[in-house]
C-alpha cells in the first residue's frame, strides 16, 4: 500500500502540557514514523504512513489529547513528494520565539501524583511539591515566556540527577514539566510561629496541631496565602474579628466530596466542576440552616484540596473541613509573599506554613456557581486564568481596563482575549499598583502592545484615569465605553453573538450616557452601537453614596415616592431628616438600578438596615425566597422614548402585605417575581418595535439565581432565545471583555 506524507499544524495550549510526547507514543502505537517539534504557534508534526492509521492518529489526536492541553485549531497539509523518516522523533524547536503560545493555568494535583504522594515505597512520598507534565504551578510561577524552568520560580532549583533524568525521558509522566523536584532538589516546607521563626520538626505535623488547638494560620498555596482555621463558631468569629469580615461568607475546604455532600446538596454537574483540575470554589446549597457563622445565606461555598499540602493536612482523617479565606486585611491584595505574610498578618495568623518557592503572580481561588451544566463564573481567576476567551471575530492589539470594584482588564490578540485574574477594589493603593503591574506582565506574556486602549465612561474610576494617562504615554487612541453597554457586549462575545440584540443590563451602578447612574436597563443593539431602550423609574438616594451602606435610606426613598409618609412597619429615627431632604430634592442623586431596589426593599422588610458588602441586600432576599408564583401590580410609562417601569404600586403591594402579616419569604419571591414578570413585559414590547428576538443578560442582578432562572424560563416560554454568561463573570469582572469586543469595532486598528 503507498505511503503518505502529511503535516500537521496545531495551535492553542500546547507547549509544556506533555504535548509533544503524546504525539510520539500516538504515532509508535499508529505505526507512523517522522517528527514533531515546537513552533512558534504551537507544535507542527510531519507523518508517513497507510491513509487510515493517519486518519485514526488525527481522531486520537483530538480525543485522546493531554488532560491539560487546549486544541485551537488543526491544520492538515497532504505534502506532495514522498517522506523518508527512520522511525518517530522529537527534534527540538525552531529558533524563533514562542511568544504565541498560549501559558496554562495552575492545575489541582493529578491522580498519578496524588497516588505516588501517598506510596511509601515512592522517592516522592509525602513530598509537598510533587508535580508532573500534568499537574502542578503554572501562570503564577512564569515570570516570562518561553515557558522553561529558567523563566519560572523554579529556577533557583537546579535538578538532581533523577529528576533531570525524568524530565529528559520522552517516556517519562515528567518529560519537559518545568517545576519537577524532588525532596533532595526541590522546594521545602517550613513552619513558623507568630513571630514568623521557624519551628524545627515536621511542618504539616505542627500545622495540624495548630489547627486542632483552633488556632489560625496562615497556608502558601498556588496564588497566595490563606488563612485556615477549623470551621467551628468560636474560631470563625474570631477570625471575622481579626480579618475586619463581618459578613461576607467564608470558603471551606472540604476533604474529599463525602465531607462536602454532608454540608451541601451537590448535583452530579456540581460535583464535576468541585472535581475537574481547576477546583474553583463552587457555591453550592446549604443541607440545613446551619454554619451561619461561615455564610448567613442559603449556599456555602466549597472547594476540594488542590496541592500536595492541602491533602498532606487533611492526610489522617482528622481534619475534614477548614475554613480557607484570602489572607488579606479588608480590601487589600490578596499576601502572596512570605516575609509580608509575616509582617501583615501579625496578629491574625498564630503560624505560618511556608515554602521557599516564590509566587510570581498573584491569582485568588475563582468562585463560580453551577448553571446549565457550567460554570457561571462570579470570579474567574485561579485555574482559569491567563487562559483566553476565544472570541469569532479577529480582534486586535487591545487594553482594555475594565470597570472598579471587581476590577479585571482583557487584552487581545487574533481570535484570543486575555481576561486577567481577579484584581480587587482599585480604590487602595495597593490593588492598584498590582493592577498597573499585572497589566505589564500580560503584555511581556502574551507579547502584545496595545495600540488602542478601552475603558469606562465614569471619569472617576481609577481604571478610567489610568486609561486616560496610558493613552498619552503610549500615543495610542482611547476609547470611553458605556458601563452596560460593555456588559451586553461581553455576554455577547461570551455567546459568540454579534447581530442586533435586547440586552437585559442589572446591576449595582455604571455611569450612564447622561450622568446619572444607571443599573435597571434594557440595551437594544450590537458590538458597534445601543439605544436605551427602557429602564426603571429612577430611585432617589439620600445621601448619596452612603445610601449604597445605609440602605434604610433607600428604604424610605421607595416608601415617599410610593406616597406612604409614614407607617408602623418600617421606621428609622432619621425618617423626618429624610423625607425632608427627598422632598427638597437636596443630595439625593438619582439612579436607575436595581440592586438599590433590592436593598432598598430589603430594608422594608426589616431584615437589614445597613449592609457590608455590595449585593448583600440581593443576597438576603433571594437566601429567604420561598416558591410562588404570586406578584404585585406594577405599571409602565414612556419618558422620551423609552419604556419604564414604575414599581411604586409594587411598592405599596408590598407594604399591604406586611400589614396583613404576609411571610418575608412570600414578599421576597412576590418582589423578583415582579421584576421577572415586567422584564418580559418590557423585551416583548421591544420585540414588536425592534423585531428581535435574541436576549442577553449581564450585570451583578444575575448573580441571583432565582431570577436567572427564572428570567431564562419565561423569555424561553414565549419565543425568546435568550443568552447568558458561561466563560466570564457577569458582574463588573467581566467587562473587560465586552470593552474589548466594543473598541475592536471602532474600525481604528
Ligand atoms: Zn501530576
Ligand atoms: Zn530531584
Ligand atoms: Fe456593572
Amino acid at each position: 500500500m503507498s505511503l503518505i506524507h502529511v503535516k500537521i499544524d496545531i495551535s492553542g495550549i500546547v507547549q509544556g502540557v506533555g504535548f509533544r510526547p503524546f504525539i510520539h507514543k500516538l504515532a509508535m502505537r499508529h505505526g507512523l514514523s517522522g517528527f514533531v517539534k515546537n513552533t512558534t504557534f504551537g507544535v507542527e508534526i510531519e507523518l508517513s504512513g497507510i491513509p487510515d492509521a493517519v486518519s485514526d492518529f488525527i481522531r486520537d489526536l483530538k480525543k485522546d489529547s493531554p488532560p491539560l492541553a487546549f486544541i485551537d485549531s488543526i491544520n492538515v497539509e497532504v505534502l506532495p513528494f514522498p517522506a523518508d523518516f527512520s522511525g518517530f522523533s522529537i527534534i527540538p524547536s525552531s529558533a524563533d520565539n514562542d511568544k504565541t503560545a498560549l501559558v496554562s493555568p495552575d492545575i489541582a494535583i493529578c491522580e498519578d501524583c496524588l497516588a505516588e504522594l501517598f506510596d511509601p515505597e515512592n522517592r516522592r512520598y509525602r513530598f509537598p511539591f510533587i508535580n508532573c507534565t500534568n499537574c502542578g504551578p503554572r501562570f503564577t510561577i512564569i515570570k516570562d515566556v518561553p515557558y522553561d524552568r529558567a523563566e519560572t520560580t523554579m529556577s533557583g532549583f537546579s535538578m538532581c540527577e533523577l529528576c533531570r533524568d525524568e524530565y529528559s525521558d520522552v517516556e517519562n509522566r515528567r518529560y519537559h514539566a518545568q517545576p519537577d523536584c524532588c525532596e533532595s532538589c526541590g522546594p521545602a516546607l517550613f513552619f513558623c510561629g507568630a513571630d514568623g521563626q521557624k519551628i524545627r520538626g515536621d511542618a504539616i505535623k505542627t500545622a495540624k496541631q495548630y489547627l486542632l488547638d483552633h488556632k489560625i494560620i496562615a497556608i502558601k498555596g498556588l496564588g497566595g496565602i490563606h488563612l485556615a482555621c477549623l470551621p467551628d463558631r468560636d474560631t470563625a468569629l474570631s477570625l471575622r474579628f481579626l480579618k475586619h469580615r463581618d459578613e461576607k461568607p467564608f470558603a471551606l475546604m472540604c476533604k474529599d466530596l463525602d465531607t462536602a455532600k454532608k454540608l451541601c446538596i451537590i448535583s452530579k454537574d456540581e460535583e464535576r466542576l468541585l472535581e475537574s483540575p481547576m477546583r474553583p470554589i463552587v457555591l453550592l446549597k446549604k443541607r440545613a440552616d446551619s454554619l451561619e457563622h461561615i455564610s448567613e445565606n442559603g449556599y456555602l461555598g466549597i472547594m476540594l484540596p488542590y496541592t500536595p499540602v492541602h491533602y498532606l493536612i487533611f492526610d489522617g482523617g482528622i481534619i475534614d473541613t477548614l475554613i480557607m479565606t484570602s489572607a488579606n486585611i479588608a480590601d487589600l491584595p490578596i499576601c502572596f509573599k512570605n516575609d509580608d505574610a509575616v509582617r501583615s498578618l501579625a496578629g491574625i495568623a498564630d503560624g505560618f506554613l511556608l515554602h521557599d518557592r516564590d509566587i510570581f503572580t498573584r491569582c485568588d481561588d475563582s468562585l463560580v456557581w453551577c448553571f446549565d451544566k457550567k460554570e457561571y463564573p462570579v470570579r474567574r481567576s485561579r485555574g482559569y486564568v491567563p487562559f483566553p476567551v476565544k472570541v469569532s471575530k479577529n480582534v486586535g492589539p487591545i487594553l482594555a481596563c475594565g470597570a472598579e470594584q471587581k476590577a479585571s482588564f482583557a487584552l487581545s490578540k487574533g481570535s484570543f482575549v486575555f481576561p486577567s485574574q481577579h484584581i480587587g477594589d482599585l480604590k487602595n493603593a495597593e490593588t492598584l499598583k498590582h493592577y498597573e503591574e499585572q497589566i505589564l506582565h500580560f503584555e511581556k506574556l502574551f507579547d502584545i502592545n496595545p495600540k488602542l486602549i478601552a475603558c469606562d465612561l465614569h471619569p472617576d474610576y481609577f481604571s478610567s484615569v489610568y486609561a486616560d494617562e496610558k493613552s498619552s504615554e503610549l500615543c495610542v487612541p482611547l476609547v470611553k465605553i458605556q458601563h452596560h453597554h460593555a456588559h451586553m457586549a461581553s455576554c455577547m462575545a461570551d455567546n459568540n453573538l454579534s447581530s442586533p440584540c435586547i440586552g437585559i443590563i442589572w446591576d449595582g451602578a455604571g455611569y450612564g450616557e447622561d450622568g446619572t447612574t444607571w443599573g435597571g436597563e434594557f440595551l437594544v443593539g450590537d458590538l458597534s452601537q445601543f439605544s436605551r431602550m427602557g429602564s426603571i423609574r429612577p430611585i432617589a438616594l439620600p445621601g448619596g453614596d452612603l445610601a449604597v451602606k445605609e440602605i434604610y435610606r433607600i428604604g424610605l426613598s421607595l416608601l415617599r415616592d410610593a406616597g406612604i409618609s409614614s407607617h408602623d412597619i418600617f421606621d428609622h429615627e432619621t425618617r423626618d431628616v429624610i423625607f425632608k431632604m427627598l422632598d427638597s430634592g437636596f443630595n439625593c442623586p438619582r439612579s436607575s438600578s436595581i440592586g438599590r431596589l433590592f436593598d432598598g426593599v430589603c430594608a422594608i422588610l426589616s431584615l437589614r438596615e445597613t449592609v457590608s458588602y455590595e449585593g448583600q441586600g440581593a443576597i438576603i432576599l433571594e437566601s429567604i425566597a420561598s416558591e410562588t408564583d404570586k406578584l404585585y401590580p406594577v405599571s409602565f410609562y414612556a419618558q422620551d422614548g423609552i419604556d419604564i417601569i414604575d414599581f411604586r404600586d409594587m411598592i405599596r403591594g408590598i407594604v399591604s402585605d406586611i400589614s396583613h402579616g404576609t411571610e418575608n419569604s412570600v414578599i421576597s419571591a412576590k418582589f423578583m417575581n415582579t421584576l421577572v414578570e415586567s422584564a418580559v413585559h418590557v423585551c416583548a414590547s421591544l420585540r414588536k418595535k425592534a423585531g428581535l428576538s435574541d436576549v442577553v443578560l449581564s450585570g451583578g442582578v444575575f448573580q441571583n439565581m432565582y431570577m436567572l432562572k427564572r428570567l431564562i424560563k419565561k423569555l424561553s416560554d414565549i419565543g425568546f432565545s435568550v443568552h447568558h454568561h458561561s466563560r466570564v463573570s457577569t458582574n463588573d469582572e467581566g467587562i473587560c471583555l465586552g470593552q474589548v469586543m466594543i473598541a475592536n469595532e471602532m474600525g481604528w486598528l
